[in-house]
């Protein structure tokens, strides 16, 4: 792995845990986001648990009033004890409990001890004690219509008491009780899946959806609430025990709430208070749901996180491998160039060893040349030279016999000497100057017909013949008049030059086109000279016949003009010259 892939593994690593980090740190408010929805929730299912509850309650309040309007209680509360009456009135109540499904209805005499009750014939019934310490004698025999009390001293089962007392004209002569088991309301609650408690006053869980919270005290007791609650026996004291609750406030009205004995075991707690009777009902909802939504939420957000960063890891990743392919690719293409570079310089190298090659044979062909030259010109002009000097001597000694006739003969001759020498002369220095006169359009036919005339007087003297076939029509090449016709003049003159001495001297020119073709029956070249033909100075012919230097002149002047002019022997025997002119349009006036 190189830098730049740890660098993003490292970055998008960063930014994951980054965001895992924040995922983890806002889970507790996410969870209490949740758990506050549910309290919302369960608001409005303990107010209407609330109201049915106050609704049941009530509908039993004017219940004692109405039986203890019966004569017959009041009558064996006045009578001394009568065991048919009394057999008659417990039996009247207990077919009245049995009726209204009350636990029990019972009758007590003033001082608060049981004197008849519905539940005389059962084991444990009320029949002979007294409860004139319960707060629901105390009220009645003050003359309350209606009163009512939970407790759960005697069987220990909780049950709420209505009272009212029982009068003889305006007297009280005793209280009539009727009893519920409170277990009866549990119906009022509806929610499923949650507890419900209700708690009085001081706290204690009187009714509860959960058997083990009844009598459990919500809050702890003070000394006063403890010798209250002894001296009334209201409740049984020995088994009221703290409920070992934690509570964190999650809004205004809801908790959350955890129970320190069963571990793990934690509910969103909402409370409403039920005001007539310093009641608190409260709902606990489990929060294992909520937690579980906030978990969902968070699960759903860190697969699509996990989701993001690996496009983003792959997103990155793509770019750094184009990168990496970039640089890979300038660096081959660096590469490139720089081979390219050095086989430019190779090749630089090989052109300037050609050059240097070239001028040095360049200049080995100009000593050949000159070697050539020098033969050829010392050949020339030693023979006059000589011849000069001859002349000179003789005509020394004619002066001095004053033989004035034979001196001027001798100067004569020196002076035809010196002017072949001069001729010479003059046709070196043509060679080594090349004229550069533009070359143009000319009419092909006129050049080859100037050429023929000069020819006129040779052809008289030595009965050779040329044989012209001229073109079928005009013919316009690029050239220029005067060498072209030095050119053809060459020829004709190199072909009658072989054949002197033939008894048959025939020369064919022919123009095709841009194409003259010179053939000759003479002897033809020797084969190996025709390698040479054209260089400068290269003649077989004798001294003083010729110089070597006019198929060269005439090759540099055709190649001038853009032409071609080969030799070769013919295979019906002599020599064959061909010079290929560039073809021209037709003009009106010629270059030269
Ligand atoms: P020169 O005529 O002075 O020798 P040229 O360059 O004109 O110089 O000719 C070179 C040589 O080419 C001649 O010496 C001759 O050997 C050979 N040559 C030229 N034309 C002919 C021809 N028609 N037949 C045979 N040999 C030829």
């Amino acid at each position: 792995m190189n830098a730049q892939r740890r660098r993003i593994f490292l970055f998008t690593g960063g930014l994951a845990l980054a965001t895992v980090l924040a995922g983890a740190l806002s889970v507790p408010s996410l969870e209490r986001h949740y758990l506050r929805q549910q309290a919302e929730q369960d608001g409005p299912l303990l107010e209407l648990a609330k109201e049915s509850l106050s609704a049941a309650l009530d509908r039993y309040a004017p219940l004692p009033a109405l039986i203890a309007e019966r004569a017959s209680l009041a009558d064996l509360l006045a009578a001394p004890p009568d065991a048919a009456l009394l057999a008659e009135v417990n039996e009247d109540l207990r077919q009245t409990a049995l009726m209204v499904q009350a636990s029990d209805v019972f009758l007590m005499d003033i001082s608060g001890r049981t004197i008849a009750a519905a539940t005389y014939r059962e084991p444990g019934s009320f029949i002979d004690r007294n409860f004139s310490h319960q707060s629901y004698f105390m009220n009645a025999r003050e003359g309350a219509l209606t009163s009512f009390q939970v407790s759960g001293t005697t069987t220990g089962e909780r049950g709420y008491y209505y009272a009212a007392p029982v009068e003889e004209g305006d007297r009280i002569v005793g209280v009539l009780a009727v009893k519920f088991n409170i277990q009866a309301f549990n119906s009022v609650w509806n929610g499923a899946g949650s507890e419900f408690m209700v708690s009085d006053a001081n706290g204690f869980v009187l009714m509860s959806s959960r058997p083990d919270w009844h009598f459990r005290a919500m809050r702890p007791l003070t000394d006063t609430t403890r010798r209250v609650i002894a001296q009334n026996l209201q409740y049984p004291i020995d088994r009221i025990e703290l409920l070992p609750i934690n509570k964190i406030a999650l809004d205004d009205t809801a908790q959350l709430v955890s129970f320190a004995e069963t571990s793990g075991e934690s509910y969103v707690m909402t409370s409403t208070a039920l005001p007539q009777r310093g009641w608190v009902m409260t709902s606990l909802t489990p929060t294992g749901p909520a937690r579980l939504m906030a978990l969902k939420l968070l699960l759903i957000l860190g697969l699509t996180g996990l989701l993001l960063f690996g496009a983003l890891l792959s997103y990155l990743l793509k770019q750094a491998r184009q990168r990496e392919a970039l640089v890979r690719e300038q660096g081959a293409k660096r590469l490139l160039e720089a081979t390219v570079d050095e086989r430019t310089a190779d090749l630089q190298k090989a052109l300037e060893h050609l050059k240097s090659t070239q001028t040095d044979l360049i200049q080995a062909g100009k000593l050949t040349g000159l070697g050539q030259m020098s033969a050829a010109l010392s050949h020339e002009f030693n023979q006059p030279l000589a011849a000069v000097k001859t002349y000179a001597d003789n005509a020394r000694a004619f002066l001095k016999r004053d033989r004035i006739a034979e001196a001027q003969d001798n100067i004569t001759r020196i002076s035809r000497m010196v002017d072949r020498m001069a001729s010479i002369s003059a046709h070196l220095r043509n060679f080594a100057r090349r004229p550069q006169q533009a070359a143009g359009p000319l009419l092909l036919n006129q050049v080859v017909q100037d050429a023929l005339a000069v020819f006129d007087v040779r052809l008289a003297t030595t009965g050779g013949r040329i044989d012209y076939t001229p073109p079928a029509g005009e013919v316009w090449v690029i050239g220029g008049h005067v060498r072209l016709q030095q050119v053809i003049v060459n020829m004709l003159n190199n072909a009658l030059d072989a054949m002197e001495g033939q008894d048959d001297q025939v020369v064919s020119l022919r123009v095709d086109g841009p194409r003259i073709t010179v053939w000759d029956n003479g002897p033809g070249i020797d084969p190996a000279a025709l390698d040479q033909l054209f260089d400068p100075f290269f003649t077989t012919k004798p001294p003083g016949k010729g110089l070597g230097l006019g198929l060269s002149i005439s090759y540099n002047i055709v190649t001038d003009f853009g032409g071609m002019m080969t030799a070769a022997n013919h295979p019906d025997g002599g020599a064959i010259f061909v010079v290929t002119l560039q073809p021209a349009q037709a003009m009106r006036t010629a270059a030269e």
